[in-house]
């Protein structure tokens, strides 16, 4: 080019352009034009943009803000992980889907008419709701064996009817707290079968709000784990 060679070109992700030009123009600088990267994005990842994410942005920092190499590669990674994790859990989600289908399908129809059920089927995700139903359909074996009134509190020594370790479950009449021994609640976040046979027989029959912990419901996100 008016006897000048270029010092810089760019071409589109083709190898045999850039194996050639490592050849015949080795101390050139080789890029890869935008125009194609972002045409490949919209193409393989365009489905980002409908969906409100923060992907395309951080996409486009990396191609036309970020000079800083070592700037640049930490958000290519950060980006890189939460598509990686979206994937992961996109394929969860339809594995969840399927599941819940297949649970509600089974034939525990007499309990799942109950508010309790009902209530947390409209609340929780489709795991915890089975893991919640597991844990109801327990509470409906459990015997109270002695009920003792202390103050406000009220204590329930609870079995199952055919044996099994003794729980004591303590309730509190003013803010209808229940705290059971096994201590399941505290530490799956999760009301325990005990509890659950409690609640029923105070006549509470769905979950009170701060016993629904935000991370097992419906509205839980991606990265929304720690509860209020
Ligand atoms: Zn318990």
């Amino acid at each position: 080019m008016y006897g000048k060679r270029p010092t810089t070109i760019l071409t589109d992700q083709d190898h045999t352009m850039a194996a050639a030009l490592s050849v015949v123009l080795p101390e050139i600088f080789h890029g890869l034009c935008t125009f194609h990267i972002r045409r490949n994005f919209m193409k393989r990842l365009g489905n980002h943009y409908k969906e409100n994410s923060d992907f395309p942005y951080m996409f486009g920092a990396c191609m036309y803000e970020i000079e800083e190499v070592e700037q640049f590669n930490r958000l290519w990674e950060t980006m890189f992980f939460r598509h990686f994790n979206r994937a992961v859990d996109d394929k969860r989600h339809n594995e969840l889907i399927a599941e819940y289908e297949m649970r509600q399908k089974l034939p525990i129809v007499g309990l799942r008419q109950t508010p309790m059920l009902v209530h947390v089927a409209e609340t929780y995700s489709p795991t915890v709701f089975v893991a919640f139903q597991n844990k109801y359909g327990e509470s409906t074996t459990m015997v109270i064996l002695r009920q003792q009134n202390v103050g406000i509190f009220v204590e329930f020594t609870v079995i199952r009817y055919d044996g099994g370790s003794e729980r004591i479950v303590v309730f509190n009449r003013n803010d209808l707290n229940v705290r059971c021994s096994c201590k399941k609640y505290e530490n799956e976040g999760i009301l325990c079968e005990y509890a659950l046979k409690v609640f029923d027989t105070v006549g509470i029959k769905t979950i009170p709000p701060k016993y629904v912990k935000r991370r097992w419901t419906k509205r839980a996100r991606v990265g929304d784990c720690f509860d209020r």
